[in-house]
């Protein structure tokens, strides 16, 4: 089967690689229907994930078909769809059995799809303890709806969670990235009084104004203004910081009034300065990442009631014969890309008929060339 590898650093190659195998009787193994780049991968690509194993498949968010299962594996069942999690765990350990399962210590527990075990950008891929990690796609949730549930909608899921939103608050999101605009999403279903989203980009502000009519959406330039003038200048009961830029950190402790919360999911490039004399009689409270995702049953249920949709996320849809030129996209922002469906190969490039009017008219084939 074709396999995009981690070969080396800045280089990652379509090669054949034998069909997966249970290994561990909490095994199962998986046909991904569907698969998707995230920025992590980018990140793996760079040589800037040191425990990124050379060799191994990349990829951590995918939908699939269950194929088969290993003997202690009870509650998925070959022919299941399930949408897979991007942390596996083992469900026992001290962490997991506080929930906080991107801690699970287990050898094979947290990211380890993708990075240090074979991930998803495939055609099969092994998922170790199945019980815990596939979630079983409810019957009219399609798999574009359900793509980004393990991954980037659980990281936003779980954002908006710890973040302890009220109707009372406003929340100022910062970045519309894929990640951001899951947040968005989540952060909706606590119905804030404000929320607002501060991106750099043109195209992903007239996204979210698009997609998000209810929301306020500014830039970094008039950011800390516009949040003081909606909060009677004392600034945001909450902040989510999602950006991981050189400037966003600092914006968003800034933009935080006293006694705020403030949620860092942005992975950074390098450290970030704590100021605590500047902040001295502020008394926030911050969060920091990564993802706990282990509410994918919870999230699929509101897909399914249509209280949330990823769908117009979806950008771009690729063959996997073809991710390479996926990755190029993606990387390059090519197109105002934000998020793009890997589809095998057997299924061809197939789009459905609700998305064609939206390809064409940003001037857009269907396969997204
Ligand atoms: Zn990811
Ligand atoms: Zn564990």
């Amino acid at each position: 089967m074709k396999a995009l590898t981690y070969i080396s650093k800045g280089r990652f190659e379509l090669t054949e690689k034998q069909m997966p195998q249970i290994t561990d009787p909490k095994d199962a193994i998986v046909k991904v229907t569907l698969s998707s780049i995230c920025s992590s991968d980018l990140h793996i690509l760079h040589g800037s994930v040191p425990q990124a194993k050379p060799g191994i498949t990349v990829g951590h968010e995918m939908v699939g078909i269950v194929e088969s299962v290993g003997p202690e594996v009870s509650s998925v069942r070959p022919g299941d769809r399930v949408a897979v999690n991007v942390e596996t765990f083992c469900g026992e350990c001290f962490f997991c059995r506080r929930g906080w399962v991107n801690n699970c210590e287990d050898p094979n527990g947290g990211w380890a799809l993708g990075c240090r075990i074979d991930g998803g950008q495939t055609e099969y891929v092994r998922v170790p303890f199945a019980d815990n990690c596939l979630t079983p796609i409810p019957a009219g949730v399609s798999d574009e709806q359900a793509l980004f549930t393990g991954d980037i909608l659980a990281t936003g899921y779980w954002a908006a969670e710890i973040t302890e939103i009220s109707e009372c608050d406003t929340v100022l999101i910062i970045g519309a990235g894929p990640t951001g605009l899951c947040t968005l999403q989540c952060v909706s279903l606590y119905n804030p009084r404000h929320i607002i989203v501060c991106e750099t980009d043109d195209a992903r502000r007239d996204f979210v104004r698009k997609h998000h009519p209810e929301v306020f959406v500014t830039d970094p330039a008039r950011c800390l203004e516009d949040v003081s003038r909606l909060t009677e200048s004392r600034g945001a009961d909450r902040v989510i910081e999602v950006a991981g830029t050189d400037t966003s950190f600092e914006m968003a402790w800034r933009a935080a009034r006293p006694n705020a919360i403030v949620t860092i999911v942005a992975l950074y490039d390098k450290p970030q300065i704590l100021p605590l004399p500047d902040m001295y009689g502020k008394n926030l409270t911050f969060k920091t990442g990564g993802v706990d995702g282990c509410k994918c049953d919870k999230i699929l249920r509101l897909i399914a009631e249509g209280k949330i949709d990823t769908t117009p996320l979806i950008t771009h849809r690729y063959p996997l014969s073809r991710i390479r030129e996926a990755y190029s996209l993606f990387e390059q922002r090519r197109e105002n890309v934000i998020k793009i469906a890997v589809y095998p190969d057997s299924d061809g490039c197939t789009v459905e008929p609700d998305d064609i009017d939206e390809l064409e008219q940003l001037g857009l084939d269907s396969c997204g060339d």
